[in-house]
């Protein structure tokens, strides 16, 4: 992993700059074909959709949308999903289950503490530049075991120390922080992915710049499967 390691520092430093609010939402997937987001998909309904399949998993009232076999077989020709999700690898998180979608409807990149490091990026990048998806949203969750590692500190084994390092800026801004440090270190080290990938150059940061691309954060309740979503999403 330690060839990530400076492109991870390099996110957590653009994570320290200033940016304006998100783009707004509501921007029509520019192209079509085989593998463009559905038609009329724009980051405002997808976002729309993510919140009433979390609605709908609060209340253990599954709608299972797109499980069916035709869906699988019209998938076989392309892709077309609608949110990428970039969320922790933990189990207890799964964005299908935890937005209630089916198959081909997110994009899931998955990594303990949900930050992006080359690979995670590239995922990202590819999902934003060829399948046209309008919508990123980064999740954490509460109780996360790797924001907690990098609270903790000290020597982590083997490659974590790579990752936990990664969190530990966000941890330390979280200390100066009134309230709970677990909560707050959970919502900063999201909100400074956020922040580093609208400003990832350069393929994110033009699409959020020209509208294309909507990028949001949110932090899930491991006790209410709850996503509270941060306070400049639209
Ligand atoms: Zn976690």
């Amino acid at each position: 992993m330690r060839f990530m390691t400076r492109r991870w520092i390099a996110l957590a430093l653009a994570g320290a700059l200033a940016l304006g609010a998100a783009s707004a939402a509501g921007t029509t997937a520019t192209s079509a074909g085989a593998t463009a987001a559905p038609a009329g998909a724009t980051a405002a309904s997808a976002l729309a959709e993510l919140k009433a399949g979390n609605g709908r998993h609060m209340k253990h009232h599954y709608a299972h949308p797109h499980q069916t076999a035709s869906r699988m077989h019209a998938l076989a020709d392309g892709q077309h999903p609608h949110a990428i999700v970039l969320s922790c690898s933990d189990s207890r998180v799964p964005p299908e289950i935890v937005f209630d979608q089916g198959l081909g409807d997110l994009f899931t990149v998955r990594v303990a503490g949900n930050v992006a490091g080359d690979a995670e990026l590239a995922s990202i990048e590819y999902a934003v530049e060829h399948l046209h998806v309008p919508l990123l949203v980064v999740m954490g969750h509460e109780s996360c075991g790797a924001v907690a590692a990098a609270i903790e500190g000290g020597e982590a084994p083997g490659h974590i120390a790579a990752l936990v390092g990664v969190i530990q800026p966000s941890v330390e801004k979280a200390r100066s922080l009134p309230g709970d440090l677990s909560t707050n270190a959970v919502r900063v080290n999201v909100e400074t992915m956020v922040t580093a990938l609208r400003s990832s150059h350069p393929i994110l940061d033009q699409h959020v710049a020209d509208g294309t691309l909507v990028i949001v954060g949110g932090v899930y309740s491991l006790k209410t499967g709850a996503v509270a979503w941060l306070p400049d999403s639209p």
